[in-house]
């Protein structure tokens, strides 16, 4: 494949029979785009790189990155390989805005779609534009350069993120589509859960595919050519606390995608994403965040590790948005026991709210489960508050998207922790990019995230479309 093939955005859109488009194209021009930075002058290079690995920490807004490096040091782990990089020399570092084509606040669908194709979208879709275009994802891009592609994640591996890199659906919730484009647009390797949405049906059809789903699987198929689909859960993967030893760890699953794509003589282009960072934020589950961004950090490292003085591969690290925004609002010495208590913390609360469901479901056995997941007593107040929310469904917060559950939970157990959540859901923060290596040198300081997908398509010898 030449490397000064061009690619316009006419020729790029593919309507894949999804619907005719260009109708509804003429949208008002919105606030939002009197806000965005210009696109940068990214210069296509005349010798492409051979690898792009990006790596995405699904709802990590800064609070979340501070927390897990605090973490860190409370261990005696020392900074994280996350920003030893932006010590390393040629590193480039952006801020990168994060909203959708609909709004100020993404979905990660969208801000996927957003480094997946390029264009803004609605919550909600994947690499399908509001006038129902189907412009392709950069995986089907890198395979026709003639690369292998790769997927991995902790989420299902149908789940929005991952998709957003390979197939175009109007609804991000349609995984059994999501699932079938995965398999017939020929990604190599792809790692995660989501096992329901490949039933055995589906995998006939692809006989040259291996499977494995657990971590001696992995192993042992790592060693194999061929395409290899990797379904850890029927789900999502488990948080890093509740992670059983027969499951991979993202960083476990990051290796062996390594290892298997470096074979590839044309190189390759690789999606890695800590998927849950996102769902405990949303959850308001501390301990539960801060494990799983350790747990992405140590991917990092692997990725790092793995790159060496390799002079052909461009890495980007960064977060598709905000979630929950979380933070440690104790002062002093109060603040620095707060992660000896998180410290105790062995389950996530997705366990918490499953383990209480097989017992007699009382508010002592809901208490109970708790301490057993966090090391945490609540005191009789506290109780008395989480009966109210979680069994009368009384709203005790004044503002109310903050009344679930889970986020009482949350709001409670920051009275020993310190660290608060805003809201369960995402924010419009801003979010850290951070790249190196050939294709990342024109990276300017503020940047939208549309423009990510033309410093790959450039770094890939692609013309980039402004
Ligand atoms: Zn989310």
């Amino acid at each position: 494949m030449s490397s000064t093939h061009t690619h316009h955005p006419l020729s790029r859109r593919h309507l894949l029979g999804l619907g005719a488009g260009g109708a509804l194209a003429a949208a008002m021009p919105s606030p939002l785009q009197a806000q965005r930075p210009p696109a940068p002058n990214w210069q296509t290079r005349k010798k492409p790189v051979k690898n792009i690995i990006f790596m995405v920490s699904d709802g990590m807004g800064m609070g979340a990155f501070t927390l897990a490096e605090m973490m860190r040091q409370h261990k005696g782990l020392g900074e994280s390989h996350w920003r030893k990089l932006w010590n390393t020399e040629g590193v480039r570092r952006a801020t990168c805005m994060t909203h959708s084509a609909d709004g100020w606040v993404t979905d990660s669908a969208a801000a996927g779609s957003a480094w997946g194709c390029g264009e803004h979208i609605n919550n909600g879709a994947v690499n399908f534009t509001p006038d129902e275009l189907t412009p392709e994802p950069i995986l089907v891009t890198a395979k026709n350069l003639g690369k292998a592609t790769g997927l991995v994640s902790t989420a299902r591996i149908t789940h929005a993120t991952p998709a957003s890199f390979i197939a175009n659906v109007p609804k991000r919730d349609l995984e059994d589509d999501i699932a079938t484009q995965l398999l017939d647009r020929k990604v190599d390797i792809a790692l995660g859960g989501g096992a329901k949405h490949f039933p055995d049906e589906l995998l006939a059809k692809h006989p040259n595919l291996y499977v494995a789903r657990s971590r001696d699987e992995l192993n042992r198929l790592t060693l194999s050519n061929g395409r290899l689909l990797g379904l850890f859960n029927k789900g999502h993967c488990h948080y890093e606390l509740d992670r059983p030893d027969t499951m991979p760890s993202l960083t476990d699953m990051t290796r062996s995608a390594l290892a298997r794509l470096e074979r590839a003589d044309s190189g390759f282009v690789l999606q890695i994403e800590g998927g849950r960072i996102d769902h405990a934020a949303h959850d308001n589950d501390a301990a539960g965040m801060i494990f799983d961004q350790i747990e992405f950090d140590e991917a990092v490292g692997a990725v790092v590790d793995w790159i060496g003085d390799r002079d052909d591969t461009l890495l980007i690290v960064t977060a598709d948005h905000a979630t929950a925004n979380p933070g440690l609002t104790f002062y002093a010495k109060t603040g620095k026991r707060s992660f000896n208590t998180m410290s105790k913390a062995s389950r996530s609360f997705e366990w918490i709210f499953d383990e209480y469901k097989k017992t007699d479901r009382t508010i002592d056995s809901f208490v109970a489960t708790i301490e057993r997941g966090t090391s945490i007593r609540l005191s009789d107040t506290e109780i008395d508050t989480l009966r109210r929310a979680a069994f009368e469904k009384q709203p005790i917060d004044a503002f109310d998207i903050a009344n679930g559950s889970a986020m009482t939970l949350g709001a409670l157990l920051a009275n020993h922790t310190g660290v608060a959540f805003l809201s369960p859901n995402h924010t419009a923060d801003f979010v850290e990019v951070t790249a190196i290596g050939p294709g990342s040198e024109s990276l300017p300081g503020f940047i939208d995230n549309i423009h990510l997908y033309p410093m790959m398509l450039a770094a890939l010898g692609v013309n980039a479309p402004n």
